[in-house]
């Protein structure tokens, strides 16, 4: 089972400027003036050198992510703008199918992608959002009315179906079950978690925690145990998140370590990042979690090293595909 990330930004979509594009290029040019490239594979092993913020971007789409699980189904974690680069890969003569769309809750940055989700344009293809707001669909179609959006919900030829449930189901897709938790978010909002076998996968932002999650029987700490990969919202430093945005639904690098900690979580994903913050900041951000995980676990474990958990720690971009 692996989880390919197609959108890992909060909020809105926030592509990297022509500026910031020309400002990378010239520092990679810069910086390699003393070597000679005999292939272009060899200007690949190069940038591989660099740090991701030097020839890539942590953000550009709104955060969506696949399960990829040899389903016959498929399997998508919200709506928004990434679902659209996900439906460009199926290419244009994708067979009919099946799409299951599990979503965290309503709020725009999360649904946005819909409208322009191809397969939902094609007849044969059916469409299920599983989810806990009463309103998803009415929300999914009043994103479409006039004047926001210049094609109709009704030109959409897919099958498509809201599984609307009350907190606490569970879902399935094969042999993918799928359990979930109610998280502290303006007008609420659910982390999934998705076991096939022995691998679990679980996805969790738009989350909020106080200073409770520090309290013995915080319900993450078990809705997380042992969870192969947890993606987690990483949106605010630790200061924005006790402080000045407080009660805004998100949370820290430093809290997705703490409970990635507590829980023996395998690989954290940091992700929903802030879109106000440059890649160079976002790199800032993964190497304060690094370091914390090391501070906190010889805290929790008393200095035993042997039981450092998360194992590996990593920040979201759109195109990274994860193991578990
Ligand atoms: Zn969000
Ligand atoms: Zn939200």
């Amino acid at each position: 089972m692996k989880a390919i990330i197609w959108g890992s930004c909060g909020s809105l979509p926030s592509p990297t400027s022509s500026a910031t594009i020309r400002q990378k290029v010239k520092d990679a040019i810069w910086a390699s003036r003393e070597l000679e490239f005999a292939s272009i594979e060899a200007v690949d092993a190069y940038l591989e050198t660099l740090p991701h913020s030097a020839h890539g971007t942590y953000k550009a789409n709104t955060t969506c992510v696949q399960i990829e699980a040899g389903t016959k189904e498929h399997i998508i974690r919200d709506a928004r703008t990434g679902l659209r680069d996900f439906s460009l890969s199926l290419g244009k003569n994708a067979p009919p199918a099946t799409y299951h769309i599990f979503v965290s809750h309503l709020h725009w940055d999360h649904i946005q992608g819909f409208p322009f989700f191809a397969p939902a344009y094609q007849s044969g293809n059916r469409i299920i959002f599983h989810g806990f707001h009463q309103t998803t669909e009415s929300a999914i179609r009043a994103q479409m009315d006039a004047p926001c959006f210049p094609v109709p919900y009704e030109a959409m030829q897919a099958e498509i179906e809201f599984d609307i449930q009350e907190d606490g189901a569970h879902f399935a897709v094969g042999d993918v079950h799928v359990a979930t938790i109610k998280q502290q978010h303006p007008g609420d909002s659910w982390g999934y978690s998705f076991e096939q076998g022995e691998k679990r996968i679980i996805f969790s932002s738009d989350s909020e925690h106080g200073p409770e999650a520090r309290e013995e029987g915080y319900p993450f700490v078990d809705f997380l145990h042992e969870a192969d990969i947890l993606i987690f919202d990483g949106q605010y430093t630790s200061e924005e998140a006790s402080e000045e945005k407080r009660n805004w639904g998100h949370s820290d690098h430093m809290t997705a370590v703490e409970l990635a900690a507590r829980a023996k979580v395998r690989q954290l994903i940091v992700s929903h990042h802030e879109p106000a913050y440059s890649d160079p900041k976002i790199e800032e951000i993964h190497q304060g979690a690094l370091r914390y995980c090391k501070e906190y676990n010889q805290e929790l474990s008393q200095g035993n090293p042997a039981t450092r958990f998360p194992e590996h720690i990593k920040v979201a971009f759109d195109g990274l595909v994860i193991e578990a």
